[in-house]
């Protein structure tokens, strides 16, 4: 019988034969690792995983700073059939001592400075190994590397086999462990390399952190999978950015990265010149900054849409016109549709209901909770995202919120982005958030918090009255909030549940 080919996403990496001296990576403190150190490094570290007792099947946690060594770390773990758990920076002990006493890791990295914590909490919870990893290949875990041989077989993989555990960032109750195997995050990828045009003459700026499906599925696998290199930079600064724009092709940011860099003085046509490629996704971009950074640099910012437990779902086309305030149409190998939340019944063309989707890209379930898996699928194997979106006359997808964020006023459903749009066009608004919180009359009323632009006074009564007669009754504010900023994570979401509980007495 012929031997079935490894899954493994490392062998897969390292099949499409990157030149070994090519650069995979660059950091902002000058490591430079070719593709040949990379692969070399990665075996040392997969080594001593082994040493420490770490077997195929494992769980690996991983709360450390961007470096290169963590991404060397996510290969070693591929090479010996662990998986990744990558964690929150801002994670705090209370909380890691929940994700770790739930995935019950064989092995725990973490920062430098916080290995006599995370060693206490390990022997509470009965985890056998700790190591650390600094961000200028210091930590104990570093020294394992650096004394380990070079080289190491890659463990064989099947498709279904886990690759990687990440925690969702649970906005609502608890964050559950997304399963997400050797094929979901290869066969994405690949998609995304053909999608995108990513090759080997990239070079991706890396600004994004890399506990989340962004960061490092999306922008570390599409980079390695084309033999491009990555210009790491430790977190986003504008300025930053913008010094490294005159040497990079691509870039990959949440839409607060997009914004910040149009305040900036120095985004200019020029420094631009050798770039092909702007990506955006992880939270709405407005069509505002979308036609602003057109404006400004003559490129459309190509937006795509996924979520960590799918992939990506969706990307505005290379070719063709990039639509703002949508996210394009469904991937290659990736069927999306929209159903009635309710009832899974398919919503006639061009209604809003919940998106739905199957695919490769598709998580094997949450980490230990197999009803609240059952809970997420249709019958028919579609993952119900929790997104409600619709489809224009064209095919593009439009996004208009989260279900649960679904405003439900005297019995009508409010849609927080339509009412948002209409606030953001009113002169003199940044942006806007609109929440529904809890009214004695109509069950929740609309309420809508507003970021003015730098300068400007706002008022309630003044957006109210610039809002009549744009919005039917039902869906207008009750109220208004002028604040300076809108809560976000590091993602650049907007932390909805939060703006809910600061006004849930509104109406009381
Ligand atoms: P996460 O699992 O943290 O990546 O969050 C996934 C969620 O982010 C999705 O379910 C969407 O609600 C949101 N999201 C991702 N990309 C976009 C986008 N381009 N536009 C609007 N929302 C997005």
């Amino acid at each position: 019988m012929p031997e079935t080919p490894s899954a493994n996403l490392f062998d897969l990496i390292a099949a499409r034969r990157p030149r070994s001296d090519q650069l995979a990576l660059e950091t902002s403190d000058a490591t430079r690792l070719t593709y040949g150190a990379l692969f070399a490094r990665s075996a040392q570290a997969a080594n001593a995983l082994v040493a420490l007792g770490v077997e195929p099947g494992d769980r690996v946690a991983a709360q450390v700073d961007k470096s290169a060594d963590m991404i060397v770390l996510a290969l070693a773990c591929l090479r010996t059939g662990a998986a990744l758990l990558p964690l929150n920076t801002a994670y705090t002990l209370a909380e890691l001592e929940h994700f770790l006493g739930d995935a019950q890791p064989a092995l725990t990295v973490c920062r430098p400075d916080g290995l006599d914590d995370i060693r206490r909490l390990a022997q509470k919870l009965g985890l056998p190994a700790v190591e650390s990893l600094g961000v200028a290949g210091d930590g104990t875990f570093a020294e394992r590397i650096a004394a380990s041989p070079a080289e190491f077989a890659t463990v064989a993989r099947a498709p279904d086999d886990l690759a990687a555990i990440l925690y969702t960032s649970g906005t609502t109750g608890r964050s559950k462990g997304a399963m997400l195997t050797h094929e979901n995050l290869s066969s994405n990828a690949l998609t995304l390399v053909d999608a995108w045009r990513f090759t080997a003459a990239d070079r991706l700026i890396h600004a994004l952190p890399v506990f989340h499906t962004h960061g490092l599925f999306v922008a570390v696998n599409v980079a390695l999978l084309s033999g491009a290199t990555m210009i790491f930079q430790n977190r986003f600064d504008p300025g930053a950015v913008i010094h490294t724009l005159p040497e990079a092709t691509s870039l990959m940011g949440v839409p607060t990265f997009y914004t910040r860099l149009l305040e900036h003085a120095g985004l200019t046509r020029e420094v631009c010149r050798r770039m092909r490629l702007f990506v955006c996704g992880s939270a709405p971009l407005l069509a505002e900054t979308h036609a602003a950074w057109r404006e400004r640099t003559g490129f459309s910012i190509l937006e795509r849409y996924g979520m960590t437990e799918t992939n990506m779902i969706t990307s505005n086309p290379y070719d063709g016109e990039r639509r703002a305030g949508t996210v394009g149409f469904a991937l290659p190998g990736v069927s999306v549709r929209i159903s009635e939340a309710e009832t899974g019944a398919p919503v006639p063309s061009g209604e809003i209901g919940v998106i739905e989707v199957k695919g490769p890209n598709v998580f094997r379930g949450y980490w230990r909770m197999p009803e609240k898996t059952a809970q997420e699928f249709r019958p028919d194997g579609y993952f119900i995202t929790g997104d409600l979106g619709q489809v224009d006359a064209d095919g593009y997808i439009h996004i208009v919120g989260r279900a649960k964020d679904l405003v439900i006023s005297g019995g009508f459903n409010v849609y927080p982005k339509e009412v948002e749009s209409e606030i953001d066009s009113i002169e003199g608004v940044l942006e806007s958030a609109v929440i529904g919180v809890p009214h004695a009359d109509f069950g929740e009323g609309v309420t809508a918090v507003v970021v003015p632009r730098p300068g400007v006074i706002l008022t309630e009564a003044a957006i109210l009255s610039a809002l009549t007669g744009r919005l039917a009754k039902f869906k207008a504010p009750k109220r208004v909030f002028v604040v300076e900023s809108l809560p976000r994570n590091a993602m650049g979401k907007v932390q909805k549940a939060t703006l809910r509980e600061t006004y849930k007495d509104t109406f009381r």
